[in-house]
């Protein structure tokens, strides 16, 4: 019987695992170049994301979102200072005097980033296999790429085939929330205010709680590095809340857990083998707040410079889009430092911590300015892509 011809492999250019605002950023950084570009995402959009949907104006900037004619039909909540401190000690309230970040929910904002991206959208469609071939991927056993990013998350598929057996142990943050819309009552004896969330550091300075309200919405977590002591330190936390009156009545104890990697010392390689990994699939969130979203989108559009600047060559690609990354957040480390406060005898550091983060001049200069806002590094360069039409705008 003769053997039917094999169906050759579709083709593309660039294809992109992943559409959170690393995959949708990259995929706009490279719209108007000409390149055949597909996303792959496992998700039908919009979808949610475990996250407390924090952004700093700098996010904005870079992705040309005007907040107020985004917040037209979506939650753009804006923040104008915050609430800060150690859990059981003083707490500082800082007022920023303007506004300073923003509000908003990962299944509005990341929906609204990927319809605008330009890219040919395969949504509902998980990466299941990949195969090197010799000019590139063979991804799910039909489309066929040069170059490959990955994009999708901290487990991202891409990054797991690129690790190597002899990697060293990650170190993850793990982080749970819950996100819910106020019910009347729930509003009227929620006593925090939208434009001022609250930040409440572990005694151990390991990690740190949030309340964040974005209009009629409530997220309330915490993330930690130290996954063994989470669960106890999560129930410290909500205690802790309960009994200052923080949260409004029935809020659940039942939160949503996910993690990321710390860029400073993420074992994940930037380039390898003709794939790029940008966003949480590198392992970039900033070190203090654990800010991923603007490394992700910021990753996003050097990953597709790099690729347009290289001419279709993925290994350039990857040299530039890597040394790209370390001019802009510096070098990575083989390991974590000790903590200064690891010289103190134990006894003394809940009170220190408590001392020097709950003091309104070190909470509003070094937390909030360096730490959480990151006013020291100024906005990566709006989108150079075309103007692509904004949904909706
Ligand atoms: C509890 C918590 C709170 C946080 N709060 C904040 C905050 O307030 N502000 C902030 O800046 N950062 C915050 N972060 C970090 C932030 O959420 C991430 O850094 C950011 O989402 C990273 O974006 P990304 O595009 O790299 O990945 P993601 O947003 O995770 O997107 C990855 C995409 O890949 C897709 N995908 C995964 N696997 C596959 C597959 N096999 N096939 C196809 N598609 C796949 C997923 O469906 C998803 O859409 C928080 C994180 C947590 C866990």
């Amino acid at each position: 019987m003769p053997t039917a011809n094999p169906v050759p492999a579709d083709r593309c250019d660039v294809l992109i695992v992943g559409g959170g605002p690393a995959g949708s950023s990259c995929a706009r950084g490279l719209a108007g170049h000409g390149l055949d570009v597909r996303l792959l995402d496992r998700a039908e959009f919009p979808r949610d994301k475990i996250c407390a949907g924090w952004v700093t104006p700098q996010v904005m900037q870079t992705l040309a979102i005007d907040p107020e004619s985004y917040g037209r039909s979506r939650v753009c909540q804006p923040i104008t200072g915050f609430r800060v401190g150690v859990i059981g000690r003083r707490i500082a309230e800082v007022e920023c005097g303007a506004t300073v970040s923003f509000g908003i929910r990962r299944c509005e904002f990341d929906d609204f980033l990927l319809r605008r991206c330009g890219a040919r959208l395969r949504l509902g469609q998980r990466l299941e296999s990949l195969e090197r071939r010799e000019k590139g991927w063979l991804v799910n056993g039909r489309l066929h790429t040069p170059i490959l990013v990955g994009a999708g998350g901290h487990f991202c598929p891409v990054a797991r085939h690129m690790a190597t057996p002899l990697r060293p142990r990650e170190i993850p943050v793990a982080a749970k929330e819950v996100e819910f819309l106020l019910d009347p009552e729930q509003a009227e004896h929620c006593p925090a205010s939208g434009n001022r969330p609250e930040l409440y550091f572990t005694e151990d300075l390991k990690g740190y709680g949030w309340i964040v309200r974005k209009g009629q919405w409530l997220n309330v977590g915490l993330g930690r590095q130290d996954p063994d002591n989470f669960p106890a330190a999560l129930e410290r936390f909500l205690d802790y809340l309960q009994a200052e009156g923080r949260l409004p009545p029935r809020t659940s104890r039942r939160l949503k857990g996910h993690a990321y990697l710390l860029y400073e010392w993420a074992p994940r390689p930037l380039y390898r083998d003709g794939a790029l990994l940008v966003g949480d699939a590198a392992g970039l969130a900033y070190l203090r707040s654990g800010e991923g979203i603007r490394p992700a989108v910021e990753s996003g559009l050097l990953a597709a410079e790099a690729i347009v600047a290289s001419g279709g060559d993925a290994a350039r690609a990857g040299r530039l889009y890597r040394s790209a990354m370390v001019e802009r957040f510096g070098p990575r480390h083989p390991a974590p430092p000790r903590p200064l406060t690891d010289l103190l005898p134990l006894a003394w550091r809940p009170a220190l911590a408590g001392a020097v983060l709950g003091h309104p001049r070190f909470a509003r200069k070094v937390m909030i300015d360096r730490w959480f806002l990151q006013r020291h590094q100024p906005a990566l360069e709006p989108v150079r892509a075309a103007r692509l039409p904004d949904p909706d705008l």
